[in-house]
Parts: C-alpha cells; structure tokens; sequence
C-alpha cells in the first residue's frame, strides 16, 4: 500500500508531525480490517471544508471514495482539520472502514447494495445513519482508532 497525505488541494499538509500520524493511522488501521497487503494507493486531504464533489461518500467529519484501475485501487480520503488529532484519528479510522466495506462487502452506494444484498430504511429509519455500513462504520471507528492510538503509545509516534 501507498499513502499520501496532501493539504486539501494536493499540496503540502499544514503539518509534517500531523501528516506522519494520519499516514501512519492508515497503514495500522488497514491491516487490521484486512486490507493491509492489497494494492491500494491511499490519497488522504486534510482541510478545514468539506469538499461537495457528488461522486464521494461525505460523513460529518469525512470524506471518501473508491475507485479500481487494472487491478489496483485508490482511495481518496478527505478529513476534515480539527485542533485535536485524536478527532482527526476517528475521522480516519471511520472512513478506513468505509474503503473496507467498498472493497471486501460490495459497498456501493448508488445501489445501495452491501453483502449481496439491497438495503432500503424501514419506516421511521435514517437513510443514512440506519445504514448497516453507516452502523459498521460508527460502531468500528472508536475501537479502530483507539487501537491506533495506543499504537502511538506504545511505540512512541509523536
Ligand atoms: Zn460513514
């Protein structure tokens, strides 16, 4: 796998240290949802907006999307700057589960398919949080994140 990190237009992150950290989630998060050893080139912004391109899956706090080339994917990333990285870290690892679910569960979002099968709300259900790849997402995200984190502790990743 490949990871980079860039400002929200491409350019350079607004920080070195907080790039590294969000690079670094990445790698960790995506061996442990088994997607480690796949050919994957991870582009992951940091910014302050949101971006509103209609082809990307937009959280809160996230942005991402999937796209496969001769065998090899590439996933874009989009999270949204905040002053603590712990948030920036749950960000990432819910949108790590998101590019699991394109890849290993069929995720795809204008189908609204998800392990072989359609997905419609129920009444009084929410199209998007009732999900089950929205209920995967927010329900992975914190032990995801946190596994990273005391990753960061354990080996000293400042
Ligand atoms: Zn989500």
């Amino acid at each position: 796998m490949i990871v980079n990190v860039t400002g929200p237009n491409g350019g350079q992150p607004y920080s070195k240290q907080v790039a590294n950290k969000i690079s670094g989630g990445a790698t960790i998060m995506a061996t442990r949802l088994g997607i480690g050893h796949l050919p994957v080139t991870y582009t992951i912004k940091i910014g302050r907006a949101l971006d509103k391109s209609p082809t990307d899956y937009k959280d809160a706090r996230g942005i991402c999307s999937l796209t496969k080339k001769n065998n090899k994917y590439f996933a874009e990333i989009f999270i949204m700057r905040e002053d603590k990285i712990s948030a920036m870290i749950h960000t990432l690892a819910h949108e790590m589960v998101h590019i699991k679910q394109f890849i290993k569960d069929g995720l795809c979002l204008s189908k609204s398919t998800f392990r072989d099968s359609v997905w419609h709300p129920a009444e009084g259900q929410c199209p998007y949080r009732n999900s089950p790849w929205e209920e995967e997402a927010y329900t992975k995200e914190p032990f995801l994140a946190n596994h990273y984190l005391r990753y960061c502790t354990m080996y000293m990743v400042k």
